[in-house]
């Protein structure tokens, strides 16, 4: 049968879910997650749930989505609910389902009372990771996408690094950027990260009133959005001059970033690839100062697990994964260093998407 672009790609998808379906021996798969239900439907509205069976793929949404779900997902029955469970239990019973898996980390214990209170004669099994999995190796036109939002988050670094000096504070550094951010793209992937001098020891600081000042580091942690689809990167860039110390700690992440870019390839474990970078700043004296993995999937959500590199990272690297590389090191009071690139997992090692400079800047 042809398809035309969109609903091969879906297609494609829905013959991989079945598989796994038939697998963990679920007679059908009921997905609430947006960005599950946006990756198998193509539907990009935030309300509703995808019922996909062995021959029948169901979308189930209220009247303010249905025109834009018949659009976005033809491939699916629209049906249109006054009550969800009542519909879905219509739906479900229509279609002589008697086993359904589901997302055990996105359904919430009341609505899973209620599913079962609906479906008494239903077994449920949770559907642990299936699409998650799937979501997890890229198509080419994801990794389109991808590559678009990380060159717009590159584009972003050129413009942000014009305002970045003395006496500027965190917060108008961080709104500048995601200003950018949404005027090239759908907008900031995450809450833009700009944490300077002290604060850049917090790895997660969300910007402050605080002023920059002369020869503090500053970590900016920022990404863009296309189709849904998102990326991350990170800098480290030295205000108006940089110490001896701030230049130690800088060349050693950078080292260990590098090293870790090298050691990701198809066929690895996670962890092991978190290792070799983990061991280059240790090796340095600073083990203790990098308390967080070395990377993560990103795709329509800007962490995705799998792919995860960290001591715990128990799943192998794929050719068409996409992962951030971000080592990093914390002194307490002092400040932090944190270099994130976002790579393709290819056939021979990793391609990277952001292609930003790495050697330490001295700005403003
Ligand atoms: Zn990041
Ligand atoms: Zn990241």
């Amino acid at each position: 049968m042809a398809y035309c672009r969109g609903e091969a790609q879906v297609s494609g998808r829905l013959a991989r879910l079945r598989a796994g379906l038939r697998e963990r021996g679920a007679d059908a798969i009921l997905v609430f997650g947006l960005e599950n239900m946006r990756y198998l439907s193509g539907f990009t509205g935030d309300s509703g749930a995808v019922l996909i069976s062995e021959t029948a793929a169901v979308l189930i949404t209220d009247f303010r989505y249905v025109e834009q779900a018949r659009e976005e997902a033809p491939g699916f029955r629209i049906v249109k609910h006054d009550d969800f469970f009542e519909t879905l239990a219509g739906e479900v019973r229509g279609l002589g389902l008697r086993s359904l898996a589901y997302e055990g980390d996105k359904v919430s214990v009341r609505r899973f009372a209620r599913l079962q209170e609906v479906l008494p004669e239903v077994s449920w099994v949770d559907q642990n990771g299936l699409v998650e999995g799937l979501r997890a190796v890229k198509d080419e036109e994801e990794l389109k996408f991808i590559a678009e939002a990380a060159a717009i988050a590159d584009q972003a670094f050129t413009h942000i690094l014009q305002y970045v000096r003395e006496g500027v504070t965190e917060r108008e550094i961080a709104l500048e950027l995601e200003w950018y951010l949404k005027r090239h793209s759908e907008g900031p992937a995450f809450t833009t990260i700009v944490a300077s001098g002290p604060r850049g020891a917090l790895p997660h600081a969300q910007p402050t009133d605080k002023e920059l000042r002369r020869g503090e580091l500053v970590v900016l942690d920022w990404g863009a959005v296309v189709n849904g689809y998102h990326s991350d990167m990170t800098r480290t860039v030295a205000v108006g001059a940089a110490d001896a110390r701030s230049r130690e700690i800088y060349e050693i992440v950078l080292r260990a970033q590098l090293a870790g870019l090298e050691a990701v390839r198809p066929g690895r474990c996670g962890r092991e690839v978190d290792a070799v970078a983990r061991e280059v700043i240790a090796a340095a004296g600073y083990g203790e100062y990098f308390g967080h993995g070395l990377g993560h999937g990103v795709g329509l959500a800007i962490h995705e697990d799998p792919p995860r590199l960290s001591p715990r990272g128990e799943s192998l690297l794929a050719a068409n994964m996409v992962v951030t590389v971000e080592p990093g090191i914390y002194l307490p009071g002092f400040g932090g260093v944190r270099i994130e690139d976002l790579v393709v997992v290819t056939d021979e090692g990793a391609r990277r998407l952001s292609q930003s400079p790495k050697d330490l800047m001295i700005v403003g």
